[in-house]
């Protein structure tokens, strides 16, 4: 009875206080909104969005929602006038099913599109035809000189389709001292097997689709490679790249070597240790894509806290505001919601640029919120404003990216995806320890997440760029529900219909997420530092030449 005897007093106190206060309420709170963030997901991933994809209704919306919400929170348009940049694209549609034929050594096959293999051009143009290009299996197609590597050594392979096995070799020796080990390399992407290959002068790239390897199944592969596809749009149309690309399934690659009478197993074992050499498979293959191509344009969402002392130096938060569309099907497919994926994100941007926007004063730096468009269809958005900055990168202190944040209750670490590239690091770990939290490496690291989100457009750019979410060991729950929680949502909502939100979402790690990233942003706005890529980072040396001459 005491107490509440107290708290009658207290409250009487405040009544006073508010009445002679009452033309000068407290400074709206800069703490994380978490209704806020509801609301934002809530309605980002409604079904009126329709999935979010570039070029369709669904990015209307979304453009329009969140330039209305950053001019409501009154942050400045971030492009000149506008709160756009318009990213040039293009969608490339199949107007007829792929097809691939592989003949050789008394055989003639046809894989079957979607169950074997899937197959595209990102050439802009209505036909992509291979005629009777010999197969050459190149391992993981890597050539990288400071792991003294080189798959095509000694191997011509103009006019020819390889054939790769995704990741690298450190993947399968799980040896630290080749590449990195079980960390994936950019080596290990998909992405670069592609970029490679066209440099090569290959006609045509095969990967080799494994689950493990891959860090993602057949149905990923299905969901991402088939229908519209996008691209940027750039001068040459996109001649420089290989006619064809494709990933076939490692069932159908065992028939192909078998074909070619070739042991599979002993092969890509070989692939992964020093001397292997490319192989001509003898035999010999017949594909076509034919495509209906679209161009256009699509934003990225830009909005500016101008610093308070040193405005021409930048923070920047980014999250991708692009998903999936719908799946193919009558009634226009289903809805891939991507509440996770990536409206988490959107929200934590928004309800970031919400406590920024509150803080007194404000802060020294400015703070750049870039909604990027085109992630799920290569990091479009992110590497089009890297080539084209707003603001200049030698000046862009950081970049914090959020992409699918983690939705479950507080855990006692923070997972950094990429761990041991940046001196972000240090700012990321003291903001943890003042929650009682410490940083991890991500438990898988051969997934190569790092290179897999925006982030990675700004890091190839040499901007020190951050990517962590919301740990593993799960406060009340431990590290082993935590880590089946994760794998839960990687087999059955992550690119699915069923990445949708619920009001059950336990939001307390979100929220303390959430101001990690605001204590991280908030304290680089206030140094005068620049922080940098260790001296063991792929990207430190971009960074230097970037900010080379610049004058702190
Ligand atoms: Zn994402």
């Amino acid at each position: 009875m005491r107490i509440r005897r107290y708290l009658i007093g207290f409250a009487g106190c405040l009544l006073i206080l508010a009445a002679c206060a009452a033309h000068r309420p407290p400074p709206p709170s800069t703490d994380i909104d978490e209704e806020a963030f509801r609301a934002y997901v809530r309605t980002l991933a409604s079904d009126g969005f329709e999935g979010r994809k570039p070029g369709t209704p669904g990015e209307a919306k979304t453009v329009d929602y969140l330039v209305e919400q950053f001019h409501r929170l009154n942050l400045k348009p971030g492009n000149g006038t506008s709160y756009l940049q318009q990213v040039p694209m293009v969608e490339i549609v199949p107007s007829s099913a792929p097809t691939l034929v592989i003949s050789g050594h008394g055989a003639s096959r046809a894989l079957a599109y979607k169950t074997d293999m899937v197959l595209w051009s990102k050439r802009v143009a209505a036909d992509a035809v291979v005629k009777n290009s010999e197969l050459v299996f190149v391992g993981y197609g890597i050539v990288a000189a400071e792991y003294g590597w080189n798959d095509y050594a000694g191997m011509d392979v103009h006019g020819k389709i390889v054939v790769v096995l995704v990741n690298d070799p450190g993947h399968v020796s799980d040896d630290p001292n080749v590449f990195k080990g079980r960390t994936m390399t950019y080596y290990g992407r998909w992405t670069y097997k592609v970029e490679e290959a066209a440099r090569q002068g290959a006609s045509g790239v095969l990967l080799i689709h494994d689950t493990d390897a891959a860090s993602y199944g057949w149905d990923v592969v299905l969901s991402s490679w088939t229908g519209a596809q996008l691209d940027k749009d750039s001068a040459d149309g996109n001649a420089g790249r290989a006619a064809i690309e494709g990933w076939i399934t490692g069932a159908a690659a065992r028939v192909l070597f078998a074909q070619a009478g070739l042991d599979f197993s002993s092969l890509t074992s070989g692939a992964a240790h020093p001397g292997f050499k490319a192989i001509p498979m003898g035999l010999f293959a017949d594909a076509e894509v034919h495509d209906a191509i679209r161009r256009f344009t699509s934003p990225n969402v830009i909005a500016i806290l101008p610093g308070n002392a040193r405005h021409r130096e930048y923070i920047l938060y980014t999250a991708h505001w692009d998903h999936l569309g719908r799946t193919e099907g009558s009634n226009g497919g289903e809805i891939f919601h991507g509440a996770v994926d990536n409206a988490s994100g959107v929200a934590g941007l928004l309800v970031l640029a919400q406590s920024f926007v509150r803080t007194r004063p404000p802060p020294d730096r400015s703070i750049v919120f870039l909604a990027l468009t085109g992630e799920e269809s290569g990091l479009l958005g992110s590497s089009y404003y890297a080539a084209n900055p707003v603001y200049p990168l030698s000046s862009t202190v950081a970049d914090i990216n959020m992409d699918a944040l983690h939705i479950g209750g507080p855990t006692r670490d923070v997972t950094v995806i990429g761990f041991g590239q940046s001196e972000l690091e240090g700012y990321l770990r003291d903001a943890a320890a003042l929650q009682g939290r410490d940083l991890h490496a991500e438990p898988k690291p051969e997934n190569g997440d790092y290179f897999r989100s925006d982030n990675f457009s700004f890091a190839k750019a040499g901007v020190p760029a951050l990517y962590a979410v919301g740990g593993i060991d799960d406060s009340a729950r431990g590290p082993v529900w935590g880590q089946a929680q994760l794998d839960d949502y990687n087999a059955h909502r992550y690119h699915q219909p069923g990445d949708v939100y619920s009001p059950d979402w336990d939001l307390r790690g979100t929220i303390m997420d959430l101001r990690l990233y605001y204590r991280v942003g908030m304290r680089l706005a206030q140094t005068r530092r620049f922080p940098n890529w260790y001296s063991t980072s792929e990207f430190r040396a971009a960074r230097e030449r970037s900010r080379e001459g610049v004058t702190d």
